[in-house]
């Protein structure tokens, strides 16, 4: 059966109409108050039929955070200032795959998965595999753990169907547990020797998984836009729903509350003293809805340096606002940070949220010293002085978001033996990179990406030749650098092992053999060529 391009939500209310956590009630109400621009996004993508259609896939999400012990400490925080940027990607994707025409189950339980995916009890100690019935199943690294145990010796021969929600992401190195625990890059949450591109990723920060993201509050159209829907108060919104992200940040405030009233939406225990500062407006927690409409009129939004590259910030940008946050001197890492440690990245979080710092910029977010008071009062007077417009970059709209899971739906493969043919090797750029740079600096420094389904198409000598580079030797290992030239001695290095083509990869001695392709503007999972 073909999966047509649908134009309404109601399968998708059925099957999460029976839940009613705090969890569930925040994604329907989410995908409920975006239903209007899934709908209008739909319209268009079956307009512009240039979208050959898919056959429609059984598809089961099962977000492993809502499940089991971590589910209940999980949804007894949604109404307490826990995190919601994982519940944000959840609504969405579940919108955009029932809007592709896919069939969906949604599961938050570990005995409901069983019931869908377990092994049948079978004679004896020795329970019968049954074969799948999903095609995909899109989970996260607590889901992992969970179908690992409902499916038994499957597991391993299904695993290729997998999709893991990853928001900070996971590099290679990190995720071959082999090499992982040789290497020193063992970690609580790698070794599952997925594919890399089967990590799906909140921001496009790690280009070894894939970029799934979300959906920002769609900006209106410049000629729709009428002027009073984003008159702007004279306030800001501080970024922080707990206390705690509070601490040691009064003087920064201190500077921004010269300038404008600051409202917060912190929650507070019943009975609980306040600490914030006396000058703080605090609304306590607030409905996504109504946190919404306090951003329409803010004129900024506040980062305090946590939490680290939520939803926020391009909601705040999509509604108007300017992004006021730290800059992270040294920046933050896996060695220096309790929130990275442990985290499968070697990346350097330059600021609070460094996709809004690089890819949006100024006028909309300014990333400051925050302990430089004379910074941050002249940030203040200048994002006062200027008048900036919504912005949502392409692929933070429902469009850009339907087109991008539909390009994976229909071209990412990890179930087949052979090399990846998507993006085509047309789309392959070389570039040879600096001593010490990443594949994922090389390629931004030309405004490229890195592919790493491109990789295979350069890990041969002739790829050294191309490049004018004359080896002494070429040896093939099993290091995450790999492809990549080292000067002294002029050796030419080889990948053995696929699943370690790492864009991420570094190091001081080796110049890296890039994969990198242009991409569409705004949407930097795509390339025009790519299809
Ligand atoms: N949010 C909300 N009520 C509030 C503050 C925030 O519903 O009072 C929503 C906000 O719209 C955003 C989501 O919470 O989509 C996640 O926010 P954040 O960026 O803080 O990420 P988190 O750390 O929660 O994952």
């Amino acid at each position: 059966e073909r999966a047509e391009i649908r134009t309404t939500l109601s399968q998708l209310y059925e099957i999460i109409s029976n839940k009613s956590s705090p969890a569930m009630r925040f994604i329907r109400s989410r995908v409920e108050r975006m239903s209007q621009w899934w709908i209008q996004a739909g319209l268009r993508m079956r307009q512009s039929s240039n979208k050959t259609s898919l056959t429609q896939m059984r598809v089961l999400l099962y977000p492993g955070a809502l499940a089991g012990s971590v589910g209940q400490h999980f949804e007894a925080m949604v109404e307490r200032g826990g995190p919601l940027g994982e519940l944000v990607q959840w609504a969405d994707l579940s919108a955009c795959l029932t809007i592709i025409g896919q069939n969906l189950i949604f599961s938050t339980s570990q005995h409901h998965l069983h019931s869908l995916i377990g092994a049948a009890p079978g004679r004896g100690s020795c329970p019968i595999q049954r074969p799948l019935t999903f095609d995909l199943i899109y989970t996260d690294y607590h889901g992992l753990a969970h179908l690992q145990g409902a499916m038994g010796l499957a597991f391993q021969h299904y695993k290729c169907r997998f999709r893991i929600l990853d928001s900070f992401g996971t590099e290679p190195a990190f995720n071959l547990g082999s090499y992982a625990s040789t290497h020193g890059y063992k970690t609580l949450w790698g070794s599952w020797g997925l594919q890399p591109l089967q990590y799906m990723t909140m921001f496009p920060h790690t280009p070894d998984n894939s970029f799934l993201g979300f959906v920002s509050q769609e900006a209106i159209k410049e000629e729709e836009l009428e002027p009073e829907i984003y008159r702007k108060d004279r306030i800001a919104v501080v970024y922080g729903k707990q206390e705690y992200m509070w601490q040691g940040k009064s003087e920064y405030l201190n500077v921004i509350s010269e300038e404008m009233e600051i409202h917060a939406t912190v929650y507070q225990p019943p009975g609980h003293a306040s600490k914030l500062p006396r000058f703080i407006k605090n609304h306590g927690l607030l409905t996504q809805d109504n946190f919404l409409r306090l951003l329409r009129r803010a004129k900024v939004f506040v980062g305090l340096g946590f939490p680290y590259e939520g939803p926020a910030p391009t909601e705040a940008i999509a509604l108007g606002c300017v992004f006021l946050q730290p800059r992270f001197e040294p920046p933050h890492s896996s060695d220096n940070n309790d929130f990275y440690k442990g985290k499968p990245t070697t990346r350097q979080i330059s600021s609070q949220h460094p996709y809004t710092e690089d890819i949006i910029g100024k006028p909309h977010v300014w990333t400051v010293d925050i302990s430089n008071r004379t910074d941050v009062q002249e940030a203040v007077k200048a994002i006062l002085g200027t008048e900036v417009k919504p912005f949502t970059p392409q692929e933070f709209t429902c469009e850009g978001m339907l087109e991008r899971v539909h390009a994976y739906i229909t071209h990412q493969n990890f179930c087949t033996k052979s090399v990846p043919t998507w993006p085509p090797e047309s789309a392959l750029r070389l570039h040879l990179g600096p001593l010490g740079q990443s594949c994922v600096k090389v390629c931004r420094r030309s405004s490229l990406m890195c592919e790493p389904a491109l990789f295979h198409h350069l890990n041969n000598p002739a790829a050294f030749t191309r490049l004018g580079l004359g080896c002494s030797n070429i040896v093939q290992e099993i290091n995450h650098l790999l492809p990549a030239y080292s000067p002294w001695g002029q050796h030419c290095g080889l990948q053995q092992e696929p699943l370690l083509f790492s864009c991420a990869g570094s190091d001081p001695s080796q110049r890296r053999l890039c994969p990198c392709r242009a991409h569409i503007p705004g949407q930097v999972a795509l390339c025009s060529n790519c299809f």
